[in-house]
């Protein structure tokens, strides 16, 4: 049961030598959902083999050109495809209205279904459901309309114990309720409890994305304890400066934000193209946090299933 991030895009604003804005693909249990899409995206996923067409849900944080770009030449793609099944955006408000401008006058717009949600950005909201997965805003404090994005593995169901369904006998049809967590009880009236038949499945994973934003300690509460959080880093915190100036936060201020929201790794990206190489970034947020990672064009991050 895979929980797997991708980053297809690590650059700030502007795209620069082997780093393409932002856009990340995260794999839960084979559902792909796609975190921005940045100018250059499906180059990317061409590049790293992730099929669009197995795409139905994409967050968008906010309408910066460096997070969205990419979106006319995706829906294109997919239309050119023939695609039928549906496709979901969220967003703060506005996408639409800029996606449809685009479509000259009279031009129907994509053949398949094309759901847009936009969301509230003053508070954290629940947004999308699934059998394995719970999808919530982070509102971001960016000068703009901006959401985050946190992804929460369901719990999973208690697993049996294979051999106690032999040792037992244990007709098929009773496994579900015992999965649950309910006791079991045999021809005879013999009790069995059900810590003898299960063991505990492996604990939910987490990831939140995090971008753009300036330093904002309000998400720590929300962001608490993840395994992966990615938060941007665009400017070294010697161009402090600059970060508070267009809304952005430092190398350091993003470790800071791990460190107290106790998180398990952080992944850091955004880069501002000033930066040709980005040694000096990871050892300044390792200084502060020390389980931090470079994000970069084509880097994977798996979580691993853990009991
Ligand atoms: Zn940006
Ligand atoms: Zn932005």
């Amino acid at each position: 049961m895979k929980f797997e991030l991708t980053i297809l895009g690590s650059s700030g604003a502007m795209p620069f030598k082997d780093r393409f804005p932002t856009a990340q693909v995260l794999n839960v249990h084979e559902q792909l959902f796609l975190l921005d899409c940045a100018e250059g995206t499906q180059m990317r996923m061409s590049r790293f083999r992730i099929k669009r067409g197995k795409i139905h849900h994409i967050f968008i944080t906010h309408l910066h050109g460096d997070h969205i770009f990419g979106l006319p030449g995706l829906l294109t793609s997919l239309a050119m495809n023939l695609r039928t099944e549906p496709l979901h955006i969220y967003s703060p408000p506005g996408l639409k209205n800029m996606i449809d401008g685009l479509f000259p006058d009279g031009e129907k717009g994509p053949p398949f279904p094309l759901h847009y949600h936009e969301l509230d950005t003053s508070q954290s909201q629940k947004i999308f459901e699934n059998k394995a997965l719970t999808v919530y805003t982070i509102p971001l404090s960016h000068g703009i309309d901006c959401n985050g994005y946190l992804f929460r593995e369901k719990e999973m169901p208690r697993k049996m114990r294979k051999e106690k369904i032999e040792e037992y006998n244990i007709p098929y049809q009773d496994i579900p309720k015992i999965k649950e967590g309910e006791d079991w009880k045999d021809a005879n009236g013999h009790i069995i409890p059900n810590h003898e038949l299960t063991e505990k499945a492996p604990s939910p994973r987490s990831f939140a994305f995090c971008t753009d934003t300036s330093y904002n300690e309000e998400i720590i509460p929300l962001i608490k304890g993840v395994d992966l959080l990615y938060h941007e880093a665009t400017f070294l915190h010697e161009d402090l400066d600059k970060a508070v100036k267009t809304n952005h936060s430092t190398v350091t201020q993003a470790a800071q934000i791990a460190s107290k929201a106790h998180v398990g790794k952080l992944i850091m990206g955004h880069y501002s193209a000033r930066y040709e190489t980005l040694d000096r970034h990871l050892e300044e947020a390792k200084a502060v946090f020390p389980n931090s990672y470079l994000g970069y064009d084509g880097a994977q991050f798996e979580i691993f299933l853990k009991k």
